[in-house]
């Protein structure tokens, strides 16, 4: 398999310094583990087991833990343009390996190679992104009202962040949080997702390589490959890591928020979406088609912005369906490591299951299937689907819910107003996007009577963020924002200071208070 790309498993490992047995938890300075607790890496394409990963214990842990705190003591007098020429270095690494890492992506958890290259081409515009970032952590000067005193704001590190990241960016999450963590002066701990393990370890490998040429605290960037219930619960039940940043499931985000909530600790959650493509009848129906098809079919529908619903004018309905079900007889669906092909696998056998019991409930709920709808197995795997279309009511249950699979639900609207409501009438608010000529309603989209989510576009998808913006949702998306604009704050501690360099003492609001 992957012949046409040069890159075979075994080239994969030997460039990203993989084994057949590996151990999951690691300081910098190696890998150890003592859980004797095996966890299997397999292709979801084939099956085929790639590697074992001993999971690390809760001591495992203790240990990585104490590496990261220790690390942070020093890192933080590291002066932050500094800690930006360290990640500017990552980023470089980053470069050279680029092509072995997007293999392996490809190959651990499914996406096609374009889109695991364009995963580490993320990865690498955040560290450039960062790298400026470390000049400019600003805080603002504000006039006090007490005479010759001076007020400022200064952000100083925070601490060990943990991250916890999802299967289905494997690489990309981890490094929006640490790049931006590194530069404000933190620590960071990973907990991957079990199902992409490979992909924690040869990340590691690279930015390890890194700090130890230059000679900083190896315990910068720690990684624990381990169970939820175990490692999982006792990070973000741990009152030395004040910032939890969590990418995942909502039910996750749920159970997480609560749990740091009570220890008054610090989130950044960011969880499913469901998002929609309005096409209005005043809209370039060839770009909306790309970004639909696109937004519906790429990454196997496996991404949190990926296009779950279409809200389509009735006039161009009829027209615009017929084009977008041509597209989706064309899919080139096979071994994601094969440049012809368009879709590759869902990640295991669990998100299948999961696609046909939502395509037989849509059915059971009023839903006609207009394309796909069935299960795959070009490899002797059932881990493959069709890219289905679903014509359903926005109120039915089932696409209330996010389902992580190309399915695509599509319906009408009239009026433009109706079509915001559909568009708003879901328990996620993570993107939403409108194709339409009509400035009036673009604008009215992106005002504050149109889209309720994080991200709102205009002649533009649901899927495929820039790293400058902020990214993140609001309602179940869990509210989180991360990567560019001024999320770094939340990474930081806030400070507020008063000077008063005339000397003599002044209550703020006048109070008088003289023995
Ligand atoms: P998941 O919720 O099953 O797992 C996510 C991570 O949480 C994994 O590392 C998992 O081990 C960990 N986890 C689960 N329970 C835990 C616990 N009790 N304590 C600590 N950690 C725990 O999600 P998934 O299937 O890997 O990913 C798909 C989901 O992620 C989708 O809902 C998708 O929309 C969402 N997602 C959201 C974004 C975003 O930016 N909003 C980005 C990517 C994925």
């Amino acid at each position: 398999m992957a012949k046409q790309t040069g890159m075979t498993k075994a080239r994969i490992f030997k460039e990203l310094g993989l084994k057949a047995r590996l151990q999951g938890a690691s300081t910098g300075g190696g890998w150890f583990a003592d859980s004797g607790d095996w966890l299997e890496s397999r292709s979801p394409t084939t099956g085929e087991l790639l590697a074992k990963i001993e999971q690390a214990s809760v001591k495992d842990y203790d240990r990585v833990m104490k590496e990261a705190k220790q690390a942070f003591l020093a890192w933080r007098a590291v002066p932050a343009p500094r800690r930006g020429e360290i990640v500017r270095q990552v980023g470089d690494a980053l470069r050279a390996k680029k092509e072995p890492l997007a293999a392996l992506v490809s190959l651990e958890m499914g996406k096609i190679l374009t889109e695991g290259q364009g995963e580490v081409q993320e990865m690498i515009d955040i560290c450039d992104f960062a790298v400026g970032l470390s000049r400019n952590l600003s805080g603002p000067t504000l006039q006090s009202e007490r005479p010759k005193h001076r007020m400022m704001e200064q952000w100083h590190p925070l601490g060990v962040v943990g991250v916890i990241s999802a299967f289905n960016f494997p690489v990309a999450v981890w490094a929006w949080n640490t790049a931006l963590a590194w530069v404000c002066g933190d620590s960071c701990l990973w907990k991957p997702s079990s199902k992409t393990p490979l992909c924690a370890i040869a990340c590691q490998n690279i930015v390890s390589e890194v700090f130890a040429r230059n000679g900083l605290p190896l315990g910068l960037s720690c990684v624990t490959i381990g169970r939820g219930a175990t490692i999982g619960e006792k990070l973000v039940n741990d009152h030395d890591v004040p910032l939890i940043s969590a990418t995942g499931s909502t039910r996750m985000g749920q159970r997480i928020g609560g749990i740091v909530g009570q220890r008054l600790g610090r989130t950044i959650l960011e969880l499913g979406g469901n998002n929609a493509i309005i096409i209005s009848d005043k809209c370039d129906l060839t770009g909306a088609l790309a970004s639909a098809f696109f937004g519906a079919v790429g990454t196997a529908g496996q991404r949190c912005t990926s296009t779950r619903r279409l809200i389509i004018h009735e006039k161009i309905y009829a027209r615009f369906m017929g084009k977008l079900i041509a597209n989706y007889r064309k899919v080139k669906i096979g071994d994601p490591l094969d440049p012809k092909t368009l879709m590759g696998p869902l990640i295991d056998e669990g998100a299948v299951a999961d696609y046909e019991a939502a395509v037989k409930a849509a059915k059971e709920q009023g839903g006609k299937l207009l394309y796909g709808g069935k299960v795959l197995a070009p490899f002797g795997r059932k881990t493959f689907v069709l890219p289905t279309i679903i014509e359903i009511d926005n109120k039915a249950p089932i696409v209330q819910t996010e389902t992580f699979a190309p399915i695509l639900y599509v319906m009408k609207y009239r009026r433009f107003e109706q079509a915001l409501k559909q568009n708003n009438g879901v328990p996620q608010g993570l993107s939403s996007a409108v194709y339409t000529d009509s400035v009036a309603e673009g604008e009215a989209f992106m005002s504050y009577l149109g889209s309720d989510c994080g991200i709102a576009n205009v002649n533009i998808g649901t899927s495929g963020a820039e790293i400058g913006g902020a990214f993140g949702g609001e309602k179940e998306t869990g509210g989180g924002r991360e990567s560019g604009s001024d999320c770094w704050k939340t990474y930081m501690r806030r400070q507020t200071n008063t000077i008063n360099w005339g000397g003599e003492v002044h209550l703020a609001q006048g109070v008088e208070f003289k023995p």
